[in-house]
């Protein structure tokens, strides 16, 4: 068994090879909390817990780390007269905790904000000083940029020269030396809110973006680790200056680095300006949440997903396919214990080392599904329950699981199968009650209304069972 991974720095799918086999190292970046999550937050967040699940199936445990940026321009920015910035950062970590619950993404290891480690911060940026790869800005305005000129492998990760990348943005220019330096700490300006400021030897301000993440992971997982991800927008100049950052304070830093692709909404670009702009919990309160979780996880990690209405009925069409196999199925070969470890089948295992292939992942288990629904018609009981096996771990793995304990009972489900279980039952009895009575128009009308709703009967010798159609 080899994983393989796409590695943005080496450009090509790598074998991954672990520093600890019996504990992956994971540290991905997490949201800046100054707004609620979109769709594409959640996408990015289940592309990493997917992944996760995977190599802790694998390889049996994984630290997984998942910062909260609670202090950042933005954060101030949306502050009001009405609620601190601290108030909204912990009210959206709330929505943003919240929503990756509802798709089952497993909560990280460690979860930390970004202010409960400015020690930590500081004491990178002192080393970054000291080795002559960051400097005070000579203005006197408290600012601290990395010295991009100074490091010989700056641009590595997206393999650009200094000359050609725009300027950093994140900072008032005037103090630097070169235009793509970047801010490690941002003196306090006047306006600012007093408690969004920290001590330090550079006098009072607050940490860049950049430079949170390079010390918390390091604080968490240590100075080298296995894999560092975020979403395809993080590259540039997010993770090309945490690499440069910590690699010139050196650390080794992140041994394989992946990115997730991005979500668009009917072929184009989320944004506010064009109205397509999805906040997870509109589609969370319009859509079953397993119904969300398979839709956003059908796309392979690295290709865009486009979202249109037809995402949510097909994964709604795929599942319905799925429960309704795994209900047939355990009526038949009875026991709802959960599934054994080694009946994953070979073909999903290798789908899922080879880069994390969720979309030929689950090719698979609608082939099984297929397979179970023949061997059913065929009464072939030995194979129903080596097919039913075989879709509860893959299923499983995926965290699609609908008879899994994280799905049984959750979102729409349990409330309308209760009520329309009533309502069906109750059409059968009559159905019933009419052939016995060789009423043979009234039961044909009953069966007719009912199949009319795309409801199929079963009659077996243990009674009539329905599912919805496939
Ligand atoms: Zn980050």
């Amino acid at each position: 068994m080899t994983i393989r991974l796409h590695d943005t720095r080496a450009q090509e799918l790598r074998d991954f090879v672990p520093l600890d086999s019996s504990n992956v190292t994971m540290y991905v970046c997490g949201p800046t909390v100054q707004s609620g999550p979109h769709i594409g937050h959640v996408r990015a967040a289940l592309s990493f817990d997917l992944l996760r699940r995977w190599l802790q199936r694998r390889y049996g445990r994984v630290t997984f780390v998942r910062n909260v940026t609670d202090i950042d321009d933005k954060v101030l920015a949306n502050a009001t007269d009405a609620e601190s910035w601290w108030g909204l950062a912990y009210r959206m970590e709330q929505e943003f905790s919240a929503a990756y619950a509802a798709v089952g993404i497993q909560p990280p290891t460690y979860e930390p904000r970004a202010t409960a480690s400015i020690p930590q911060m500081q004491e990178l940026i002192a080393r970054l000083i000291e080795r002559g790869h960051a400097y005070p800005a000579a203005d006197g305005s408290g600012d601290v940029y990395f010295d991009v000129r100074s490091w010989a492998g700056y641009g590595e990760l997206t393999r650009q020269s200094v000359d050609a990348m725009e300027a950093a943005e994140d900072a008032d220019p005037r103090g630097k030396r070169a235009p793509q330096d970047f801010a490690l700490w941002k003196g306090a300006k006047p306006g600012e809110p007093a408690d969004a400021t920290w001590a330090s030897p550079w006098g009072a301000g607050r940490p860049g973006w950049h430079i949170e993440c390079s010390a918390m992971a390091r604080r968490y997982l240590g100075a080298e680790f296995d894999i560092h991800g975020g979403g395809l927008d993080l590259r540039f100049p997010h993770h090309e200056n945490e690499l440069a950052q910590s690699t010139a304070a050196g650390d080794a830093f992140a041994r394989y680095w992946v990115h997730n692709g991005l979500v668009t909404v009917d072929g184009q670009k989320m944004s506010k300006s064009l109205g397509n702009f999805t906040l997870a919990a509109d589609v969370l309160a319009q859509h079953d949440p397993l119904v969300v979780r398979y839709a956003l996880a059908a796309a392979h990690y690295r290709s865009s997903l486009d979202l249109s209405d037809s995402s949510w009925t097909e994964a709604e069409a795929a599942l319905g396919r799925i429960r309704t196999f795994l209900e047939r199925a355990q009526r038949t070969a009875g026991g709802d214990e959960g599934p054994a470890a080694e009946s994953l089948p070979a073909a999903f295992a290798s789908a899922m080392d080879d880069d994390l292939g969720v979309p030929q992942a689950l090719a698979v288990v609608h082939e099984t599904v297929r397979a179970g629904n023949a061997a059913l018609d065929r009464g072939d009981v030995d194979e129903v329950r080596i097919a039913l096996g075989a879709v509860r771990a893959m299923t499983g793995v995926l965290g699609i699981d609908p008879f899994s304990p994280e799905w049984r009972g959750t979102g729409s489900d349990t409330k309308t199968t209760t009520a329309l279980d009533a309502l069906v039952q109750a059409m059968i009895a009559q159905r019933a009650q009419a052939r016995a009575d060789k009423d043979w128009p009234a039961a044909d009308r009953i069966r007719d209304a009912i199949g009319a709703a795309g409801i199929t009967l079963e009659d077996t010798p243990d009674g009539t069972h329905w599912s919805i159609d496939g």
